[in-house]
């Protein structure tokens, strides 16, 4: 019966309906195809979401991380705490301001930086935390503002799969100096390419309006170039496009988690450790992330998956065992990052997403149980 036609099955597929279209098909047919009232909308939007004070849309997740930089004036002679596990751009934009990234291993199961050893990588030359909310699950932001505050350091939230994630009442994004989203398709809600930096003072969101656009001040006139700026905005047809999808966010979180406990409780634990999520977390599921027991056995279940047409792929990297990062840093990434390393070489993704069906999580589940 499994075999009834509802593969292929793919990782993620993002998911655009009439209304969405329409959306931007109307700011097209306006003629303001940037620096209209759409990128404000959508600003607003993340506001009432999040909490958070203020929001800047920006091009993509990883220019938003780099604004945030550039606006605390991170560079040369600096270090930056962050997680060994995560997308790469979370690291390669500490490169880029010519900072120098620290790596901290994680904790298997959340897949979150491990902030009981925070502590001892942080030295004289520290100025930032920059935890990652990985798979849309946050970090322990309770421990991390403790040490930020208590060492003088900033925090940039790498929140890029995180949006609507939370932790009590507090959204993903609001814990930090700054927090940045991904509008990335692979994310809950896309603009094909876009993303958000959050911010709690008018001073630092003033920055990152200023930055984005060239180095004009906003509202001046005549234009004020106040800083060596860049132009990272979004166009109002992609904010357009991602205000649209946001109606839908609470039914994609309802969707996702009723996918998602099917999955914990049909996946076989003999050699797949499941996520675990902490108390009183919300998680947004923008991945689910499960780790085999050993690096031959996911490299066969993604085999055995594709042969019935199921495609899944790794989830993130242990960015220290990266080319560029070995080379430049020399580690010795087993022994340095063994969580990271494990997430890294034994772990993977399975299809999760709006369109995916509770059919094909069951039909998923029941091709993993019967791999030998
Ligand atoms: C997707 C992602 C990014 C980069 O976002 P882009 O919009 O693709 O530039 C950065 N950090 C993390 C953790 C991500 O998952």
């Amino acid at each position: 019966m499994a075999e009834k036609a509802i593969n292929p099955i793919f990782l993620s597929r993002p998911n655009l309906d009439e209304v969405d279209i329409q959306a931007v098909v109307s700011v097209l047919k306006s003629g303001n195809l940037v620096q209209g009232k759409e990128v404000a909308n959508l600003e607003e939007k993340i506001n009432s979401l999040t909490g958070s004070a203020f929001s800047s849309a920006v091009s993509n997740g990883t220019a938003s991380l780099h604004l945030a930089l550039v606006a605390l004036e991170i560079g040369p002679g600096d270090e930056v705490i962050i997680p060994a596990f995560s997308y790469i751009a979370t690291a390669n934009v500490v490169e880029l301001v010519g900072a120098t990234p620290v790596f901290v291993d994680i904790e298997l199961g959340t897949f979150n930086i491990n902030v009981s050893q925070i502590e001892e990588k942080i030295t004289s030359k520290t100025k930032c935390i920059m935890p990652v909310h990985e798979f849309g699950l946050c970090a322990n932001m309770e421990e991390i503002i403790r040490l930020a505050t208590s060492h003088g350091l900033y925090v940039i939230e790498d929140a890029a799969c995180a949006i609507g994630a939370r932790i009590g009442d507090q959204y993903a994004g609001t814990f930090g100096d700054f927090g940045s989203f991904s509008l990335h398709p692979r994310k809950s809600v896309t603009s094909g390419e876009g993303g958000v930096v959050t911010t709690k003072t008018k001073e630092l969101d003033e920055k990152i309006k200023t930055l984005r656009n060239h180095g004009i001040r906003p509202g001046s006139f005549p234009m004020d170039f106040v800083e060596a700026g860049f132009n990272y905005r979004l166009t109002d047809f992609q904010a357009a496009l991602v205000s649209s999808q946001m109606r839908r966010l609470p039914s994609i979180f309802r969707h996702k988690e009723a996918l998602v406990d099917l999955y914990l409780k049909s996946l076989r634990t003999d050699i797949l450790l499941l996520p675990s999520v902490p108390d009183g977390f919300t998680h947004s599921w923008q991945t689910f992330h499960v780790v085999c027991k050993d690096h031959e056995t996911r490299e066969r279940l993604i085999g055995w998956l594709k042969e019935h047409q199921i495609f899944c792929n790794y989830g993130a990297q242990c960015i220290p065992a990266m080319s560029f990062y070995l080379k430049k840093y020399q580690f010795d990434v087993k022994q340095q990052f063994p969580s990271a390393y494990e997430a890294y070489s034994c772990g993977l993704a399975l299809p999760l997403s709006e369109t995916l069906t509770s059919e094909e999580v069951s039909y998923v589940c029941e091709i993993i149980n019967q791999f030998k």
